[in-house]
Protein backbone atom coordinates (compact mmCIF):
# COMPACT_ATOMS: atom_id res chain seq x y z
CA UNK A 1 0.00 0.00 0.00
CA UNK A 2 1.50 3.60 -0.62
CA UNK A 3 2.28 5.72 2.19
CA UNK A 4 0.13 9.25 0.85
CA UNK A 5 2.86 11.78 1.23
CA UNK A 6 1.38 14.28 -0.76
CA UNK A 7 -1.42 15.14 1.62
CA UNK A 8 -1.39 17.29 5.24
CA UNK A 9 -1.93 14.12 7.45
CA UNK A 10 0.40 12.21 8.79
CA UNK A 11 1.50 9.79 12.19
CA UNK A 12 4.59 11.86 13.66
CA UNK A 13 7.01 9.30 15.84
CA UNK A 14 9.13 10.96 18.44
CA UNK A 15 11.86 8.48 18.03
CA UNK A 16 13.37 10.66 21.27
CA UNK A 17 10.20 9.68 23.49
CA UNK A 18 11.09 6.28 22.76
CA UNK A 19 14.38 6.26 23.51
CA UNK A 20 13.41 7.71 27.08
CA UNK A 21 10.80 5.28 27.85
CA UNK A 22 13.48 2.70 27.08
CA UNK A 23 16.22 4.26 29.47
CA UNK A 24 13.24 4.72 32.17
CA UNK A 25 12.56 0.89 32.02
CA UNK A 26 16.47 0.42 31.82
CA UNK A 27 17.15 2.27 35.28
CA UNK A 28 13.61 0.75 36.96
CA UNK A 29 15.33 -2.86 36.39
CA UNK A 30 18.36 -4.55 38.64
CA UNK A 31 22.29 -4.13 36.81
CA UNK A 32 22.55 -6.51 34.05
CA UNK A 33 19.26 -7.04 33.00
CA UNK A 34 18.38 -6.85 29.39
CA UNK A 35 15.98 -5.12 27.18
CA UNK A 36 14.11 -6.92 23.79
CA UNK A 37 12.34 -4.15 22.23
CA UNK A 38 8.98 -5.50 20.96
CA UNK A 39 8.30 -4.61 17.57
CA UNK A 40 6.04 -7.00 16.09
CA UNK A 41 2.68 -5.31 13.93
CA UNK A 42 5.66 -2.88 12.45
CA UNK A 43 6.50 -2.14 15.72
CA UNK A 44 2.84 -1.37 17.38
CA UNK A 45 1.87 0.60 13.66
CA UNK A 46 5.36 3.32 14.18
CA UNK A 47 7.51 1.55 11.91
CA UNK A 48 9.47 -1.25 12.41
CA UNK A 49 12.84 -0.29 10.90
CA UNK A 50 13.19 3.08 11.86
CA UNK A 51 12.14 2.00 15.77
CA UNK A 52 14.41 -0.66 15.84
CA UNK A 53 17.32 1.53 14.82
CA UNK A 54 15.89 4.01 17.33
CA UNK A 55 16.09 1.07 19.88
CA UNK A 56 19.13 -0.13 19.37
CA UNK A 57 20.93 2.97 19.61
CA UNK A 58 19.14 3.32 23.40
CA UNK A 59 20.91 0.54 24.18
CA UNK A 60 18.26 -2.82 24.01
CA UNK A 61 19.75 -6.04 23.46
CA UNK A 62 17.84 -7.44 20.72
CA UNK A 63 13.82 -7.87 19.44
CA UNK A 64 11.25 -9.58 19.50
CA UNK A 65 8.88 -9.99 16.25
CA UNK A 66 5.33 -11.87 16.39
CA UNK A 67 6.32 -13.92 12.77
CA UNK A 68 9.47 -14.92 10.49
CA UNK A 69 8.76 -12.32 7.35
CA UNK A 70 8.73 -9.07 10.61
CA UNK A 71 12.13 -10.65 11.27
CA UNK A 72 13.19 -11.04 7.46
CA UNK A 73 12.21 -7.24 7.41
CA UNK A 74 14.33 -6.10 10.02
CA UNK A 75 17.89 -8.68 9.04
CA UNK A 76 17.52 -6.85 5.74
CA UNK A 77 17.48 -3.34 7.09
CA UNK A 78 20.68 -4.02 8.81
CA UNK A 79 19.45 -5.24 12.60
CA UNK A 80 22.05 -7.78 13.43
CA UNK A 81 21.40 -8.21 17.15
CA UNK A 82 19.00 -10.98 18.78
CA UNK A 83 15.86 -11.38 16.98
CA UNK A 84 13.22 -13.62 18.18
CA UNK A 85 9.67 -14.65 16.79
CA UNK A 86 7.07 -14.91 19.46
CA UNK A 87 4.70 -16.83 17.54
CA UNK A 88 5.05 -19.94 16.57
CA UNK A 89 6.52 -21.05 12.87
CA UNK A 90 5.70 -24.56 10.67
CA UNK A 91 9.27 -26.21 10.78
CA UNK A 92 9.39 -26.01 6.76
CA UNK A 93 10.10 -22.55 7.34
CA UNK A 94 12.04 -22.58 9.83
CA UNK A 95 15.40 -23.50 7.18
CA UNK A 96 14.88 -19.59 6.77
CA UNK A 97 15.35 -18.49 10.34
CA UNK A 98 18.48 -20.67 10.68
CA UNK A 99 19.79 -19.17 7.00
CA UNK A 100 18.94 -15.89 8.64
CA UNK A 101 20.06 -16.16 12.10
CA UNK A 102 16.13 -15.28 13.56
CA UNK A 103 15.66 -17.28 17.06
CA UNK A 104 12.42 -19.26 16.83
CA UNK A 105 9.67 -20.10 19.72
CA UNK A 106 8.85 -23.41 19.89
CA UNK A 107 6.19 -24.96 21.99
CA UNK A 108 6.14 -28.94 21.17
CA UNK A 109 8.24 -31.58 21.32
CA UNK A 110 7.14 -33.25 18.17
CA UNK A 111 8.52 -29.59 15.81
CA UNK A 112 11.69 -30.63 17.77
CA UNK A 113 11.75 -33.77 16.62
CA UNK A 114 10.78 -32.84 12.77
CA UNK A 115 12.95 -29.88 12.74
CA UNK A 116 16.05 -32.10 13.78
CA UNK A 117 15.16 -34.52 10.98
CA UNK A 118 14.75 -31.80 8.53
CA UNK A 119 17.97 -30.19 9.42
CA UNK A 120 19.63 -33.50 9.31
CA UNK A 121 19.51 -34.04 5.53
CA UNK A 122 19.87 -30.06 4.78
CA UNK A 123 22.83 -28.89 6.27
CA UNK A 124 21.74 -25.81 7.81
CA UNK A 125 23.76 -24.18 10.73
CA UNK A 126 22.14 -24.18 13.83
CA UNK A 127 18.83 -22.97 14.82
CA UNK A 128 18.07 -20.73 17.95
CA UNK A 129 15.24 -21.44 19.65
CA UNK A 130 13.55 -20.06 23.23
CA UNK A 131 11.13 -22.65 24.68
CA UNK A 132 7.55 -21.18 25.23
CA UNK A 133 5.93 -22.26 28.91
CA UNK A 134 2.45 -22.15 29.29
CA UNK A 135 2.27 -20.89 32.78
CA UNK A 136 -1.96 -19.76 32.77
CA UNK A 137 -1.98 -17.33 28.92
CA UNK A 138 -3.22 -20.81 27.59
CA UNK A 139 -1.59 -19.35 24.07
CA UNK A 140 1.23 -21.52 23.78
CA UNK A 141 3.94 -23.69 25.35
CA UNK A 142 5.05 -26.90 27.28
CA UNK A 143 2.45 -27.44 29.76
CA UNK A 144 4.44 -29.24 31.82
CA UNK A 145 7.58 -29.97 33.92
CA UNK A 146 7.82 -33.38 32.01
CA UNK A 147 7.41 -32.29 28.60
CA UNK A 148 9.90 -29.45 29.12
CA UNK A 149 12.16 -32.64 30.31
CA UNK A 150 11.57 -34.13 26.77
CA UNK A 151 12.30 -31.02 24.93
CA UNK A 152 15.61 -30.07 26.57
CA UNK A 153 16.94 -33.13 25.73
CA UNK A 154 16.09 -32.58 22.44
CA UNK A 155 17.46 -28.96 22.67
CA UNK A 156 20.89 -30.42 23.12
CA UNK A 157 20.45 -31.81 19.54
CA UNK A 158 23.77 -30.28 17.14
CA UNK A 159 20.94 -29.35 15.29
CA UNK A 160 19.76 -26.50 17.93
CA UNK A 161 21.15 -23.55 20.07
CA UNK A 162 19.32 -23.70 23.37
CA UNK A 163 18.89 -20.25 23.81
CA UNK A 164 16.06 -18.73 25.94
CA UNK A 165 12.52 -20.19 27.68
CA UNK A 166 10.11 -17.63 28.62
CA UNK A 167 6.25 -17.46 29.79
CA UNK A 168 4.22 -14.66 29.10
CA UNK A 169 1.37 -13.54 32.04
CA UNK A 170 -2.10 -13.32 30.74
CA UNK A 171 -3.16 -10.32 33.18
CA UNK A 172 0.00 -8.06 34.65
CA UNK A 173 -1.77 -5.47 34.16
CA UNK A 174 -4.76 -6.02 35.98
CA UNK A 175 -5.13 -4.85 39.62
CA UNK A 176 -6.27 -8.32 41.10
CA UNK A 177 -3.25 -10.20 41.07
CA UNK A 178 -4.04 -12.95 41.64
CA UNK A 179 -4.25 -14.98 38.72
CA UNK A 180 -0.95 -13.65 38.16
CA UNK A 181 0.25 -14.64 41.13
CA UNK A 182 -0.99 -18.52 40.25
CA UNK A 183 0.98 -18.07 36.71
CA UNK A 184 4.40 -16.92 38.63
CA UNK A 185 4.38 -20.27 41.14
CA UNK A 186 4.04 -21.82 38.03
CA UNK A 187 7.05 -20.30 36.09
CA UNK A 188 9.17 -20.80 38.93
CA UNK A 189 8.20 -24.55 39.06
CA UNK A 190 9.59 -24.76 36.00
CA UNK A 191 12.62 -22.64 36.16
CA UNK A 192 13.13 -25.25 39.23
CA UNK A 193 13.21 -28.04 36.85
CA UNK A 194 16.08 -26.81 34.46
CA UNK A 195 19.39 -27.51 35.46
CA UNK A 196 21.24 -25.65 32.84
CA UNK A 197 18.94 -22.17 31.83
CA UNK A 198 19.77 -20.53 28.59
CA UNK A 199 21.15 -17.36 28.67
CA UNK A 200 17.39 -15.62 27.84
CA UNK A 201 15.09 -16.06 30.89
CA UNK A 202 12.23 -14.27 29.95
CA UNK A 203 9.00 -13.55 31.80
CA UNK A 204 8.08 -9.69 31.91
CA UNK A 205 6.06 -7.95 29.40
CA UNK A 206 5.48 -4.25 29.64
CA UNK A 207 2.90 -4.63 32.76
CA UNK A 208 5.23 -6.80 34.59
CA UNK A 209 8.10 -4.14 34.20
CA UNK A 210 6.23 -1.92 35.30
CA UNK A 211 4.05 -3.38 38.34
CA UNK A 212 5.62 -6.46 39.14
CA UNK A 213 9.79 -5.56 38.62
CA UNK A 214 10.25 -6.83 42.13
CA UNK A 215 9.13 -10.72 41.12
CA UNK A 216 11.10 -10.56 37.79
CA UNK A 217 12.60 -14.36 38.32
CA UNK A 218 14.56 -13.85 34.79
CA UNK A 219 17.25 -11.88 33.39
CA UNK A 220 15.39 -10.19 30.35
CA UNK A 221 12.53 -8.00 30.14
CA UNK A 222 10.45 -7.63 26.35
CA UNK A 223 9.42 -4.20 26.09
CA UNK A 224 6.44 -3.37 24.20
CA UNK A 225 3.32 -1.23 24.70
CA UNK A 226 5.44 1.09 27.29
CA UNK A 227 8.35 1.64 25.18
CA UNK A 228 5.54 3.23 22.84
CA UNK A 229 4.71 5.20 25.80
CA UNK A 230 1.07 3.75 26.28
CA UNK A 231 -0.39 2.50 29.90
CA UNK A 232 -0.52 -1.52 29.28
CA UNK A 233 -3.61 -1.34 31.89
CA UNK A 234 -5.25 1.20 29.93
CA UNK A 235 -6.23 2.88 33.31
CA UNK A 236 -6.30 0.22 36.05
CA UNK A 237 -3.24 1.05 37.12
CA UNK A 238 -1.19 3.94 37.42
CA UNK A 239 2.10 4.49 35.28
CA UNK A 240 5.10 3.76 37.35
CA UNK A 241 7.55 4.95 34.55
CA UNK A 242 7.74 8.11 33.38
CA UNK A 243 6.47 7.44 30.26
CA UNK A 244 6.12 9.99 27.02
CA UNK A 245 4.26 8.92 24.27
CA UNK A 246 5.79 8.49 20.77
CA UNK A 247 2.96 8.15 18.02
CA UNK A 248 0.73 11.41 17.57
CA UNK A 249 -1.44 11.69 14.42
CA UNK A 250 -1.78 15.11 12.76
CA UNK A 251 -3.99 16.54 9.94
CA UNK A 252 -4.36 20.70 8.55
CA UNK A 253 -7.81 21.47 7.10
CA UNK A 254 -8.47 21.14 3.48
CA UNK A 255 -11.81 22.91 3.26
CA UNK A 256 -13.71 25.27 5.46
CA UNK A 257 -17.20 26.63 5.46
CA UNK A 258 -20.08 28.66 7.39
CA UNK A 259 -22.94 26.41 7.91
CA UNK A 260 -26.59 27.11 9.01
CA UNK A 261 -28.78 25.99 11.64
CA UNK A 262 -30.90 22.81 9.81
CA UNK A 263 -27.89 21.80 7.33
CA UNK A 264 -26.43 18.45 8.14
CA UNK A 265 -23.38 16.80 7.25
CA UNK A 266 -21.67 13.01 6.44
CA UNK A 267 -22.96 9.98 5.49
CA UNK A 268 -26.39 9.38 6.77
CA UNK A 269 -26.84 12.98 7.83
CA UNK A 270 -26.70 12.52 11.76
CA UNK A 271 -25.67 15.46 12.65
CA UNK A 272 -27.69 18.59 12.17
CA UNK A 273 -26.50 22.13 13.18
CA UNK A 274 -28.79 23.96 16.29
CA UNK A 275 -26.94 27.03 15.29
CA UNK A 276 -24.93 28.79 12.97
CA UNK A 277 -21.50 27.53 12.72
CA UNK A 278 -18.02 27.10 10.83
CA UNK A 279 -16.75 23.35 9.82
CA UNK A 280 -13.74 22.15 8.54
CA UNK A 281 -12.97 18.98 6.56
CA UNK A 282 -9.78 17.09 7.39
CA UNK A 283 -8.06 14.43 4.98
CA UNK A 284 -8.27 11.38 6.90
CA UNK A 285 -10.38 8.57 7.69
CA UNK A 286 -11.28 5.39 8.44
CA UNK A 287 -8.82 3.81 5.79
CA UNK A 288 -6.49 5.72 7.46
CA UNK A 289 -6.88 3.60 11.01
CA UNK A 290 -8.68 6.32 12.25
CA UNK A 291 -12.12 4.89 13.28
CA UNK A 292 -15.51 4.75 12.08
CA UNK A 293 -16.32 4.54 16.00
CA UNK A 294 -14.58 7.38 16.92
CA UNK A 295 -17.80 9.73 15.48
CA UNK A 296 -18.71 11.75 18.50
CA UNK A 297 -14.76 12.00 20.05
CA UNK A 298 -13.24 15.21 19.38
CA UNK A 299 -9.70 16.63 18.34
CA UNK A 300 -7.95 19.77 19.24
CA UNK A 301 -7.06 22.86 17.39
CA UNK A 302 -4.61 24.45 19.06
CA UNK A 303 -5.64 24.59 23.18
CA UNK A 304 -9.68 24.15 22.11
CA UNK A 305 -11.63 20.71 21.57
CA UNK A 306 -13.39 20.03 18.56
CA UNK A 307 -16.20 17.82 18.57
CA UNK A 308 -16.25 15.27 15.49
CA UNK A 309 -19.34 16.07 13.38
CA UNK A 310 -21.49 13.22 11.83
CA UNK A 311 -20.08 10.07 10.29
CA UNK A 312 -16.37 9.63 9.33
CA UNK A 313 -15.53 8.54 6.08
CA UNK A 314 -12.98 6.44 4.22
CA UNK A 315 -10.89 9.38 3.64
CA UNK A 316 -12.14 12.31 4.49
CA UNK A 317 -14.33 13.87 8.22
CA UNK A 318 -15.58 17.05 9.47
CA UNK A 319 -14.98 18.61 12.58
CA UNK A 320 -16.55 22.22 14.35
CA UNK A 321 -14.28 24.83 14.61
CA UNK A 322 -14.68 27.69 17.27
CA UNK A 323 -14.76 30.19 14.87
CA UNK A 324 -13.74 31.25 11.02
CA UNK A 325 -10.24 29.39 10.48
CA UNK A 326 -7.67 29.55 7.42
CA UNK A 327 -7.75 26.30 5.26
CA UNK A 328 -4.36 24.52 6.15
CA UNK A 329 -5.25 25.18 10.31
CA UNK A 330 -3.22 22.19 11.91
CA UNK A 331 -5.33 19.50 13.85
CA UNK A 332 -4.30 17.31 16.14
CA UNK A 333 -6.66 13.82 15.72
CA UNK A 334 -3.81 12.07 18.90
CA UNK A 335 -1.25 13.31 20.96
CA UNK A 336 -0.39 17.20 22.57
CA UNK A 337 -1.49 20.69 21.48
CA UNK A 338 -0.71 23.53 23.55
CA UNK A 339 -1.14 21.99 26.89
CA UNK A 340 -4.05 19.57 26.01
CA UNK A 341 -4.06 15.93 25.28
CA UNK A 342 -5.85 13.09 23.43
CA UNK A 343 -3.96 9.90 24.33
CA UNK A 344 -4.22 6.83 22.83
CA UNK A 345 -6.00 5.54 25.74
CA UNK A 346 -8.42 8.55 25.26
CA UNK A 347 -9.10 7.37 21.67
CA UNK A 348 -9.45 3.75 22.66
CA UNK A 349 -11.76 4.25 25.43
CA UNK A 350 -14.28 6.01 23.33
CA UNK A 351 -13.77 3.19 20.92
CA UNK A 352 -14.61 1.05 23.18
CA UNK A 353 -10.78 -0.70 22.47
CA UNK A 354 -7.68 -0.55 24.25
CA UNK A 355 -4.37 1.87 23.31
CA UNK A 356 -2.64 -1.29 21.44
CA UNK A 357 -5.56 -1.54 19.02
CA UNK A 358 -5.70 2.32 18.25
CA UNK A 359 -2.10 2.01 17.22
CA UNK A 360 -1.76 -0.99 15.16
CA UNK A 361 -5.09 0.16 13.51
CA UNK A 362 -3.29 3.20 11.86
CA UNK A 363 -3.09 1.85 8.06
CA UNK A 364 0.22 2.59 5.69
CA UNK A 365 -1.54 5.22 3.90
CA UNK A 366 -0.82 7.28 6.87
CA UNK A 367 2.88 8.50 6.27
CA UNK A 368 4.71 7.64 8.99
CA UNK A 369 7.01 11.03 9.87
CA UNK A 370 9.57 10.43 12.00
CA UNK A 371 11.11 13.46 14.63
CA UNK A 372 14.43 13.46 16.62
C1 LIG B 1 3.22 -8.86 22.34
C2 LIG B 1 3.99 -9.60 23.36
C3 LIG B 1 4.75 -8.91 24.31
C4 LIG B 1 4.70 -7.41 24.48
O1 LIG B 1 3.54 -7.10 25.22
P1 LIG B 1 3.33 -5.64 25.81
O2 LIG B 1 2.11 -5.77 26.63
O3 LIG B 1 3.13 -4.73 24.65
O4 LIG B 1 4.55 -5.32 26.58
C5 LIG B 1 5.57 -9.64 25.14
N1 LIG B 1 5.60 -10.99 25.07
C6 LIG B 1 4.86 -11.69 24.20
C7 LIG B 1 4.96 -13.18 24.18
C8 LIG B 1 4.01 -11.03 23.32
O5 LIG B 1 3.26 -11.73 22.47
Amino acid sequence: MISAQLRDAAMVVDLKALKHNIKQQQAALPAGSRILAVVKADAYGHGAVPVAHAAKEAGVDGFCVAMLDEGLELRNAGIDQLMLVLGLTPVHYAPVAALNDISLTVGSVNWLKEYAELAKNESLPPLKVHLALDTGMGRIGFRDAAELKQALALVNQPAFVFEGMFTHFATADAADDTYFKRQLGRWHDFLDAVDQKPPYVHMANSAVGMWHRKTIAANTVRMGISMYGCNPSGRELPDSLDLQPVASIVAKTTFVKHLQAGESISYGATYTAQNDEWVATLPIGYADGYLRRMQGFKVLVADQECDILGRICMDQMMIRLPESMPIGTEVVLMGSSKGKTLSATDLADHAHTINYEILTSITPRLMRRYKN
